[in-house]
């Protein structure tokens, strides 16, 4: 989708700090960090909400969750199979979750102690 910020930044229309890719997904920092760790791991095909994509590409889906903990390790955030220190993922998903990107995308955040219950 041309108008698409996100599917842009796969094209390599936009520039994106790039930490982790695989054939089908791409994670790059958020360009406003809300904690040491903020990245945002994306599946390359456009899909606007993690409700859709199960629908169309479940096995996307599994993809995009597994790089994110694959991000998760690569930033000292949890081991292979371990969950210390710890991260959060967050997917907003419509306007009373503030999704303002319709690409769907999967927040890993971490490297300081996360609030709950979330704002
Ligand atoms: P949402 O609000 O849809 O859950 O998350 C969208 C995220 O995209 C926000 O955290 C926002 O900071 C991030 N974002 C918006 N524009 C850009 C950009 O041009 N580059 C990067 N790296 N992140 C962006
Ligand atoms: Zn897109």
């Amino acid at each position: 989708m041309s108008d698409c910020l996100f599917c842009r930044m796969v094209a390599g229309e936009i520039p994106a700090d790039v930490v982790h890719e695989t054939d089908r997904t791409l994670a790059f920092r958020d360009i406003n960090p809300q904690a040491p760790t903020h990245v945002l791991v994306i599946p390359k095909d456009h899909h606007a909400t993690a409700g859709l994509l199960v629908g169309a590409d479940p096995q996307l889906l599994v993809d995009v969750v597994a790089a994110a903990h694959a991000v998760a390790v690569q930033e000292g955030l949890a081991t292979e199979d371990g969950s210390e220190p710890g991260y959060r993922i967050v997917t907003n998903t419509g306007p009373q979750a503030g999704q303002t990107v319709h690409h769907l995308h999967l927040h890993v955040l971490g490297g300081r102690p996360m609030r709950w219950p979330p704002g």
